[in-house]
C-alpha cells in the first residue's frame, strides 16, 4: 500500500538521455508513441514509476490521483532569488528607461542601497509579510525548492533577519528554502570608500555569526568593479571555506572580471549571470563542473544587448540552469515558467534545456542531489500541469497551468484549472 499513486500522467522525468527524459516502459516524453505513466510515492519519496498499464497487480495507494493525460514534471527549482526584501524600485526603473544608467542610479543612492534602507527599516514580521506573496507566486507556478539570498542588510542584524525570514518562510509554507549569505552584495554607506574594511567586517564578524547560527547554506558575492574585486571575493571565499560553506558568485554580469574562473577554481556551486563571460571562463566552468545560472529576467529588465555565450557553454558541456533572480531592482520576475521562456526567446536555450535548467540542473546548482528528476528513490516533489506536452510549459508567456503541487509526497491543489 503506497501513500500516493498518480495514474495516467505524461511523465517528463527530466532524467538525462531523452530531451524531457524517459520513464521505464513509457517511451521518450513528448514522442508520439509515448504511453501514459504512473508514479507511486512512499515515505515522501518516489517508490515506483513506469507505464500505467504496467502497474503491478493489486497496486493500491491511500490516495490516488487521476492525471487524465496531463503533464507531470519534477517540482521546479528556482536556484537564484532575492525575494526577501522590503520596498520597490519601480521608480528607478522608469529613470533608467528615460536614459539613466544602472551606475548613475546607484551613484545617486538608488539601486541596491535604496532596498538596503527599506529592508533595514522593516522588522521581522513586515519583512515576512512583504516577502511571502512573492514566494507564493513562485509556488503557484510549480516551484517546490527555492534559493533565497540575504544582501539587503549589509550589517549583522539585518542580514541575519533576512535569513531568519527566509528560514521561517520555508517552515510555514510547503516549499524547501535554501538560504545564501550575500553580505558582499554592495558596500554599505557606513563603509563608503572602505570596501576592504567592510570585507574584513564580513569575514571577521558577520559571516562567523551567521554561520554559528546555522542561517546560511551557501555564500555568494557580487564581483564587479563597482562592487567587490576578485581579491576581496577570494578573502570572502576563504572565510566561507573555514565555515564549511559552499560558494557561488554573481559573475561577469556587467564586465569580464574573472569571477567565473575564481568560483570554478573553488569548486563552487554556480556562476550566475555571465553576460560578459570569456572563453577562458567557459573552459574553467566546464573543467570544474560548476553550473552556469542564466538569469534572463535581469537581461530583459536591464534591456541588455549582449547575451551570455550560451552556444560556447553548451559546446563545452557546462550545465545550464535558469532562475528568476526575483529582486526589486533588476528582475522583478515572479514566474519561473516565464523565466524559462525568456531563456529561450532571449538567450538561445531550447525548451528541453530550459526545463532541465529549472529541474535537474537547478537542483545541482543548489548542491541538492535528491530532487530535480522523476526517478525511484528521489524526493517526491512533483508538479502536475493542465498541459500535455512539456514544450507547452516553456512556450507560453505567463499563462498559469499548474494543477497540483506535491511536496515530499504531500498534495497541494492549485485553484481549479
Ligand atoms: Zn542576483
Amino acid at each position: 500500500m503506497w501513500d500516493l499513486l498518480v495514474r495516467r500522467a505524461r511523465l517528463a522525468t527530466m532524467t538525462p538521455g531523452a530531451p524531457y527524459g524517459e520513464a521505464p516502459g513509457v517511451g521518450p516524453c513528448g514522442a508520439s508513441g509515448a504511453r501514459l505513466g504512473a508514479l507511486a510515492v512512499e515515505g515522501g519519496r518516489i517508490a515506483w514509476l513506469g507505464a500505467d498499464a504496467d502497474l503491478p497487480a493489486g497496486a493500491a495507494a491511500r490516495l490516488e490521483l487521476d492525471a487524465e493525460g496531463r503533464l507531470l514534471t519534477p517540482g521546479l527549482v528556482d536556484a537564484h532569488t532575492h525575494l526577501v526584501h522590503a520596498g520597490s524600485r519601480a521608480v528607478e526603473w522608469g529613470e533608467r528607461l528615460a536614459g539613466a544608467t544602472y551606475e548613475e542610479v546607484a551613484a545617486r543612492g538608488g539601486g541596491i542601497l535604496s532596498t538596503v534602507r527599506a529592508t533595514r527599516a522593516a522588522g521581522f514580521e513586515r519583512l515576512l509579510a512583504e516577502s511571502r506573496p512573492r514566494l507564493a507566486a513562485l509556488m503557484a507556478d510549480g516551484v517546490t525548492t527555492v534559493e533565497v539570498k540575504s544582501g539587503y542588510g549589509l550589517d549583522l542584524e539585518t542580514e541575519a533577519r533576512m535569513l531568519e525570514v527566509a528560514r521561517a518562510l520555508g517552515e510555514r509554507l510547503p516549499v524547501t528554502v535554501r538560504t545564501t549569505f550575500l553580505g558582499a552584495h554592495s558596500v554599505p554607506p557606513e563603509f563608503a570608500g572602505r570596501a576592504d574594511a567592510y570585507v574584513e567586517e564580513l569575514t571577521g564578524r558577520i559571516l562567523p555569526a551567521v554561520a554559528a547560527r546555522g542561517l546560511a547554506d551557501a555564500v555568494d558575492a557580487y564581483c564587479e568593479p563597482h562592487a567587490f574585486s576578485l581579491a576581496q571575493v577570494e578573502r570572502l571565499f576563504d572565510a566561507a571555506a573555514r565555515h564549511g560553506l559552499p560558494v557561488k558568485l554573481h559573475a561577469e554580469q556587467r564586465s569580464d572580471s574573472g569571477g567565473a574562473a575564481l568560483v570554478a577554481a573553488r569548486r563552487g556551486l554556480s556562476a550566475d549571470h555571465l553576460e560578459h563571460l570569456s572563453p577562458a571562463g567557459v573552459q574553467a566552468l566546464a573543467a570544474a563542473g560548476t553550473v552556469a545560472v542564466l538569469l534572463p529576467g535581469a537581461y530583459l529588465h536591464l534591456r541588455e544587448t549582449r547575451p551570455p555565450p550560451v552556444a560556447a557553454l553548451r559546446a563545452a558541456g557546462v550545465p545550464l540552469a535558469v532562475a528568476t533572480d526575483l529582486n526589486p531592482g533588476t528582475s522583478p520576475l515572479g514566474s519561473l515558467t516565464l523565466a524559462m521562456n525568456l531563456a529561450c526567446t532571449l538567450l538561445g536555450l531550447d525548451p528541453a534545456e530550459a526545463l532541465a535548467g529549472t529541474t535537474r540542473v537547478g537542483a545541482r546548482a543548489l548542491g541538492l542531489h535528491d530532487r530535480g528528476a522523476l526517478a525511484a528513490g528521489l524526493r517526491a516533489d512533483l508538479a502536475l500541469w493542465s498541459l500535455e506536452h512539456p514544450a507547452e510549459l516553456v512556450g507560453r508567456l505567463a499563462l498559469p497551468a499548474l494543477a497540483t503541487r506535491v511536496v515530499a509526497g504531500a498534495v497541494h491543489h492549485a485553484p481549479t484549472r
